[in-house]
C-alpha cells in the first residue's frame, strides 16, 4: 500500500555480488579511529584500547520480524540498526561499529536493496557508527537481514542486568506502547487495503504511532545523559519485548522483586486515544506491547534528587526483597502478579 509501482528495477544479476557490495557500500563514512579496515579484504581490523568490547547481534526474518507490505524498506535498513545500537545503549556503552548481512531472493531488484542501505546509511550517519563489513547471499524466499554492532565502554561503566538492590527505583526513557499500537493501525490498514485495494490508508491522528513502529530511535542520548548527571544505574535493559518481560529479566538476574505502578507508567496522549478507540487496556500494551527501545534502569534512591526533574526519565516503581514477588500495583491499589506477557488476570488470587 505504501509501495510506488513506477520504479525503476535493474535485476541484481546484472551487478553480480562484487559490484553490488561496491554500489552499496561506497559511500559509508567511517567515523572512529578504532576502525583501522572496514569493507573490501577478508576481515576487518579494528583497534583495541584499554576499553571494554561489546557486541550484539540480531537476525531479522521477513515474515516473522517484518512486513513489506507496510514497512518500506528504507526504514526497515533504519530499524533493523537501531535493534542493535539499542541493545549496546542498553549496557551503558557506546556504538562505533556494525557489521550487516543480507540474504535476498531474485524478487527484490537493486533499487528495493539500494533503499534498505540508504535507511542503513541514514542509521549510521545519525548515529555515528561504522559500517565494517557483512556478508551477502541469496535466498530461495523473502529478505534476512542480521546485523552485529560492536560498542565500546570503560571497565567500570557497564551496566548489567543483574545489579539491582531493594529499594532501588525503577526508571524508563520516553514513553511506551506506542510502537505496538503503530503496528496495529498499520495492521487494520493492510487488511482495509486487502479487501478494497483503491482505498487510501487513513493514517491520520496516528503518526506519532506510526513513527514509533517505522522509525524508532535507539536511546543513544542516556548513557551520555546518565553520565553529565553522574548517575550509574545498577541495572539496565533495553524494552524491545515489552515493559513487563525486561522487568522480569532484571528481577530474576538481581534476584529481587519490585513494585511497578500503573499510574506512573509514560503513556502518549495519542497510546490513550488509539485504546480507547481500539478498546484495548493502555496499561497492557505499556506492559506488553514491545518494540518502544526505551531504556529500563534501576538507580540508587540517592539518586532521585539528580534524575527528577528531567523530562526524559520517569520512575516507575521500585525494588524490593525478592520474596516480596514481581508486582504491578493498579489504580486501585491491587497488587498484581507481572507475568512476562501482561499480568494474572484481575479475579486470580496474588500470591
Ligand atoms: P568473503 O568472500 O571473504 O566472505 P565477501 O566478498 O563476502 O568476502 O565480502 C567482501 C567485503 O565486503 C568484506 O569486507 C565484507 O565484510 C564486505 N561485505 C560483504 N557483504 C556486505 C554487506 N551486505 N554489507 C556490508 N559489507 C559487506
Ligand atoms: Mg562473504
Amino acid at each position: 500500500m505504501l509501495e510506488d509501482k513506477n520504479r525503476q528495477r535493474t535485476s541484481l544479476a546484472e551487478l553480480g555480488e562484487f559490484g553490488l557490495i561496491e554500489h552499496l557500500t561506497e559511500n559509508f563514512k567511517i567515523h572512529h579511529s578504532t576502525t583501522e579496515k572496514g569493507i573490501g579484504d577478508d576481515c576487518a581490523v579494528l583497534s583495541s584500547s584499554d576499553k571494554q568490547t561489546l557486541v550484539t547481534t540480531d537476525l531479522l526474518i521477513e515474515g516473522v520480524h517484518f512486513d513489506l507490505s507496510y514497512m518500506p524498506l528504507k526504514h526497515l535498513g533504519y530499524k533493523s540498526v537501531m535493534v542493535n545500537l539499542s541493545d549496546v545503549y542498553a549496557m551503558n556503552a557506546e556504538a562505533e561499529q556494525i557489521t550487516v548481512s543480507i540474504a535476498v531472493s531474485n524478487r527484490f531488484p537493486l533499487e528495493a536493496i539500494e533503499e534498505l542501505y540508504a535507511g542503513i546509511q541514514l542509521a549510521c550517519e545519525t548515529y555515528k557508527v561504522d559500517l565494517i563489513g557483512g556478508d551477502t547471499t541469496s535466498s530461495t524466499k523473502g529478505m534476512l537481514i542480521s546485523i552485529t554492532a560492536i560498542g565500546k565502554a570503560n571497565k567500570d561503566e557497564v551496566v548489567y542486568r543483574n545489579g539491582a538492590k531493594p529499594t532501588d527505583l525503577i526508571v524508563v526513557t520516553g514513553d511506551l506502547g506506542a510502537a505496538y499500537l503503530g503496528l496495529q493501525v498499520l495492521e487494520r490498514e493492510k487488511q482495509v487495503f486487502k479487501v478494497n485495494p483503491q482505498n487510501q490508508p487513513d493514517l491520520e491522528g496516528y503518526s506519532y504511532l506510526i513513527e514509533r513502529q517505522l522509525k524508532p530511535e535507539a536511546r543513544k542520548d542516556i548513557p551520555r545523559l546518565l553520565k553529565d548527571l553522574e548517575v550509574k544505574p545498577t541495572a539496565m535493559i533495553d524494552i524491545s519485548d515489552g515493559l513487563s518481560s525486561e522487568i522480569i529479566h532484571i528481577c530474576k538476574q538481581s534476584k529481587v522483586g519490585c513494585n511497578i505502578y500503573e499510574e506512573k507508567f509514560p503513556l502518549d496522549p495519542q497510546v490513550i486515544s488509539t485504546c480507547e478507540e481500539f478498546n484495548i487496556d493502555s496499561t497492557m500494551v505499556a506492559l506488553s506491547g514491545g518494540e518502544d527501545y526505551e531504556l529500563l534502569f534501576t538507580i540508587s534512591i540517592n539518586d532521585f534528587e539528580k534524575i527528577k526533574a528531567n523530562p526524559n526519565l520517569t520512575v516507575i516503581g521500585h525494588i524490593t526483597e525478592e520474596n516480596q514477588g514481581m508486582n504491578l500495583v493498579t489504580r486501585a491499589n491491587q497488587s498484581i502478579k507481572l507475568k512476562a506477557q501482561g499480568w494474572n488476570s484481575f479475579n486470580e488470587e496474588n500470591d
